[in-house]
């Protein structure tokens, strides 16, 4: 089968790839004019893991990691309040934990798919048609194109969920912050780490990239409504937030780019009830954003489209049949990380300082290898695929 998958990122570019080697014929249209552009780290583990195994990709994996070796909270002063050894978090997942930049990520699995997969770049779709044979498609610079499928693995926002199922505040829950981040040069000796800072409504988030002498700074802070915030606008919102943060926050701020590139949304959770119509379906942030609280959003969405993939292969030309099995696999797995990262949401930013005090002594308590087995059944961070 000819399959239009609409969004070339860890989703778009996982399905691909194992349509691929199903021997299906996969062309993925890139909104971006190229693959793996900027971004944040992601710590990938368990499920995501599992398929870059079943990919032959983990040693392209490895030299790209990042140095964050532990997860470290602080006080306003910078002093240590808590720790989150790797050593634990690996006990926690049962496997490896690679924490890496999305970019990153997203390169090697462009690379394992360049030579057989066609990758439209700066392409996106503009309006379909579905009749008996297929899907007709019509892309943004007029051209045509016939498809038996069309899977929209195009994230959070998705075209191809809008186009087909309808407007994003229909499926969009909004969890109450809105996050921001920018790389800048290091020039704050925190060491091989992922420091958190925390005060009432606000959480300030540093760890270095793949770039020597480069970090990234996250913010998230409490709003209360999710609308889009535009660029020029954003550094500007940033400190208002973050206004009296003590910590290093300023000086993030005083070294923020002024040149309308900050990365800033509304973390919000996409719920779709039924994640398929005719010969459409969505996989990855588009039908489950779980939003970055869960930490398994690349896990997931690699996972969506593994699953996919088997599942058109099992059921050959049958797709209703395939789009029914992938997602009575997936939808449940998804409902369940979204209702612990709403719980987590909830808890992950405390409203005042007693609070964030009380939250680093709880901290301190359960980030020990006796509560790795609690923390795991919380957390969901095994292999899905564990014996399948
Ligand atoms: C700040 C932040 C931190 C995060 N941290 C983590 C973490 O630590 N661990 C984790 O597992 N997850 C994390 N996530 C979530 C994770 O990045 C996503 O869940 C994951 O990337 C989803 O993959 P996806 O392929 O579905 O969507 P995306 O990665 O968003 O890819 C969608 C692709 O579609 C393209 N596209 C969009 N619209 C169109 C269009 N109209 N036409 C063509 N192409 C289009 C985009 O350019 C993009 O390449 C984080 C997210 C954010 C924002």
């Amino acid at each position: 089968m000819k399959i239009l998958i609409s969004g070339g990122g860890v989703a778009g570019l996982t399905l691909a790839y194992w349509l691929h080697r199903y021997g299906q014929t996969p062309v993925v249209v890139e909104r971006a004019a190229r693959t793996g552009v900027g971004g944040y780290g992601v710590d990938f583990f368990g499920t995501g893991y599992d398929i870059a195994e079943r990919m032959g990709l983990t040693a392209q994996f490895q030299p790209r990691r990042i140095p964050a070796d532990s997860v470290v909270f602080v006080d306003d002063a910078g002093r240590e309040r808590a720790r989150l050894d790797r050593t634990l978090v690996e006990r926690i997942v049962r496997g490896p934990s690679l924490p890496m930049m999305h970019a990153a990520l997203e390169q090697v699995l462009a690379e394992a798919v360049s030579d057989h997969v066609e990758i439209r770049h700066e392409r996106s779709i503009s309006a379909l048609r579905e009749h008996p044979g297929g899907v007709d498609v019509r892309f943004v610079d007029g051209a045509q194109e016939t498809f038996d499928l069309l899977i929209g693995a195009d994230g959070v926002h998705s075209l191809t969920r809008r186009l087909v199922f309808g407007p994003e505040p229909d499926f969009a829950r909004y969890l109450g912050y809105h996050m921001a981040s920018y790389p800048l040069a290091d020039e704050f000796d925190l060491g091989p780490v992922r420091t958190h800072y925390t005060a009432a409504g606000r959480q300030v988030v540093v760890y270095r990239t793949d770039v020597p002498g480069q970090v990234i700074a996250l913010f998230l802070f409490k709003a209360p409504h999710a609308g889009n915030i535009p660029r020029t606008e954003r550094l500007g919102r940033l400190r208002t937030a973050f206004a009296g943060m003590g910590w290093i926050t300023q000086r993030l701020l005083d070294r923020a780019p002024e040149d309308g590139s900050i990365f800033m949304d509304a973390m919000s959770q996409i719920v779709v009830p039924t994640w398929h119509r005719g010969r459409v379906a969505l996989v990855g942030d588009a039908c489950g954003c779980m939003t970055l609280v869960s930490a398994q959003g690349v896990s997931m969405a690699m996972a969506g489209a593994y699953l996919l993939a088997q599942a058109l292969h099992e059921y050959g030309g049958d797709h209703r049949r395939a789009f029914e099995r992938y997602q009575s696999r997936m939808r449940p797995e998804i409902v369940r990380r979204q209702r612990t990262a709403r719980y987590a949401a909830r808890t992950i930013v405390p409203s005042n300082r007693f609070a964030v005090s009380a939250q680093h002594s709880v901290m301190r308590l359960v980030m020990r290898p006796a509560f790795a087995p609690v923390l795991r059944r919380q957390f969901g961070a095994g292999s899905i695929l564990a014996g399948g």
